[in-house]
C-alpha cells in the first residue's frame, strides 16, 4: 500500500468531507519553495502551507538550532520555571514589536493565542469589578477553531453547528474602500449599546476570507474609537507577522498601537508549533495583585517549549537579514508586475498586493461558495500543474516563502493566468 492509502485506513484531515475529498497526496520531502510527494512530482508550495513557512523547507539554520536545543534542553516545565531560550526570544521580540508591547504570554497555535487574548480582555474588567462581556469582531473574520476563537471568527459554515452557545460577539463591516464610514458608524453604535470588552481584527488583511485588505487610516480611526471608549484593542497578527505585509507587523503602518498582539504561524519558521500573546503593561497591572484570584490562570502544559523557542530565534534572525528583507521587497516587486499584466483580463474583477500577499477575484454569475464548484476545479487544476494554491471561493491568492526563487514565481503566475481560461 502507498502512503495515501495506509492515510486513509485511520486519519481524519482537517477541513475534509472525507466522503467526497480525493485522497491527500502525501509529502515524502522539501526543500525551499519546493515539495516532492512519494511519486516524486514537484510542487511548488505557492501558499507556504498555510502561511507558516517564510524561510523555505527543511531549513537549516533552524534545523541546526532546533538540534542544538533539543540535545542542551528539549523541554522544562514552565510553571515555576524558566529558561534562557523563552528569555531572549521575549527580549528580541520587544526589539520589533509596537513599543507599548510589553509582556509576552506563550502558548500552542493561533487559535490559543486568540483564545488568551479574549480571555484576558474578559478578565481585565472582571478584575476591576466592571461588567463588561462583548467582544466586537469583524465581519468573515477568521481568528481559530476553539472555541472563543470561533465566536469571534464570522465565516459562518465554521461555525454553524455551534450557534448559541458562543461568548457575546457583535461584528461590525470591514472598512474596505467605500464602506469606511459603515464601519466607524457600526463600531460608535455597538460600543454605545452593548459593553464592550474587546475588539478583535485582522490587522489590514483578513486571511482566510480570501485575503482582503483595508487600509491603515481605517484601522488607526477603529483603534482610535475603541480607546475613546475604554474597549481593549486585540490585533490577531497570526496570518499578517513577520513580514507577510512587507513590515514586521501589519500593526507597523498604523500610528494608534493595539492593547494586545496574537502571533503565530510564522513565528517558528513553520517548524514547530508556538505562539505568544503580547501585552502592554497597564494590561498586566490588572492581573498583578496580592490576590491570587486576580491571576490569569490559563496555561498549556509546552507552554514555551525551549525547542520552539530556539525555533523562533533562528526564525527571526533569518527574517532581519539583508537577504531576506531584499526577497521580501522582491516578491511584492514581482506581484506588482503580475497584477499590472493581469488586472485588465476580461475575467479578473480585482486584485490586491500588499508584501509578499497577492489576491485576485475571478468573475463568477453567482456568488462562488467558499468551498464550491470553481473553487474545486481551480484547485485541482494548480494540483495538476504542479502548484499549491487553495483558493477561497473565487479568490485566487497567492502568499510564497520568501525565499521563492524567481523562475518558480514565474511559474505560478503562469499556471494562474491559464487557470483563467478553464473558469
Ligand atoms: C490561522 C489563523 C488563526 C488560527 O491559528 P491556528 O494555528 O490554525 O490555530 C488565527 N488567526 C488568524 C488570523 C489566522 O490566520
Amino acid at each position: 500500500m502507498n502512503l495515501t492509502e495506509r492515510d486513509k485506513k485511520n486519519i481524519w484531515h482537517p477541513y475534509t468531507q472525507h466522503k467526497t475529498a480525493a485522497l491527500p497526496i502525501a509529502i515524502k520531502r522539501g526543500e525551499g519553495a519546493l515539495l516532492w510527494d512519494e511519486n516524486n512530482k514537484e510542487y511548488i508550495d505557492a501558499i507556504a502551507s498555510w502561511w507558516v513557512n517564510p524561510y523555505g523547507h527543511s531549513n537549516k539554520v533552524i534545523a541546526d538550532a532546533i538540534y542544538k536545543q533539543l540535545t542542551t534542553l528539549e523541554h522544562v516545565l514552565f510553571g515555576g520555571f524558566t529558561h534562557e531560550p523563552a528569555i531572549v526570544l521575549a527580549e528580541r521580540l520587544m526589539d520589533i514589536l509596537p513599543k507599548n508591547q510589553q509582556k509576552i504570554f506563550f502558548s500552542d497555535n493561533g487559535s490559543t493565542a486568540v483564545e488568551v487574548a479574549i480571555k484576558v480582555a474578559l478578565q481585565y474588567f472582571f478584575n476591576k469589578g466592571e461588567k463588561k462581556t462583548t467582544i466586537i469582531a469583524f465581519e468573515n473574520a477568521f481568528h481559530g477553531d476553539t472555541f472563543a476563537a470561533m465566536a469571534a471568527s464570522g465565516i459562518s459554515f465554521y461555525t454553524q453547528a455551534f450557534q448559541g452557545m458562543f461568548i457575546d460577539v457583535v461584528r461590525i463591516p470591514v472598512p474596505i474602500k467605500g464602506q469606511e464610514r459603515a464601519s466607524f458608524d457600526a463600531l460608535h453604535e455597538v460600543i454605545k449599546n452593548h459593553n464592550c470588552a474587546g475588539f478583535i481584527f485582522e490587522p489590514l488583511v483578513q486571511g482566510a476570507a480570501g485575503m482582503v485588505m483595508y487600509e491603515p487610516e481605517s484601522l488607526d480611526k477603529l483603534i482610535q474609537i475603541c480607546q475613546e471608549n475604554k474597549v481593549l484593542t486585540i490585533a490577531d497578527e497570526v496570518m499578517t507577522g513577520f513580514g507577510k505585509t512587507g513590515k514586521t507587523f501589519a500593526c507597523d503602518y498604523i500610528s494608534q498601537k493595539p492593547d494586545m498582539m496574537c502571533l503565530s504561524k510564522a513565528l517558528t519558521g513553520g517548524t514547530i508549533p508556538m505562539a505568544i500573546t503580547t501585552f502592554t503593561q497597564d494590561i498586566f497591572e490588572v492581573f498583578y495583585d496580592e490576590d491570587i484570584n486576580k491571576a490569569l490562570f490559563h496555561g498549556h502544559t509546552f507552554t514555551a517549549n525551549p525547542t520552539g523557542c530556539a525555533a523562533a530565534l533562528a526564525s527571526l534572525y533569518l527574517l532581519q537579514t539583508q537577504e531576506m528583507q531584499d526577497n521580501i521587497a522582491r516578491v511584492n516587486k514581482r506581484h506588482l508586475a503580475f497584477q499590472k499584466h493581469i488586472e485588465s483580463h476580461p475575467k479578473v474583477t480585482t486584485t490586491r498586493v500588499l508584501g509578499v500577499i497577492f489576491a485576485l477575484e475571478i468573475q463568477t454569475e453567482s456568488s462562488a461558495s467558499y468551498y464550491g464548484t470553481l473553487r474545486n476545479k481551480l484547485y485541482n487544476f494548480f494540483i495538476e500543474n504542479g502548484i499549491i494554491l487553495r483558493p477561497v471561493g473565487n479568490i485566487v491568492y497567492i502568499l510564497p516563502p520568501y525565499i521563492i526563487t524567481d523562475e518558480q514565481l514565474q511559474k505560478v503566475y503562469e499556471v494562474v493566468e491559464k487557470a483563467l481560461k478553464i473558469v
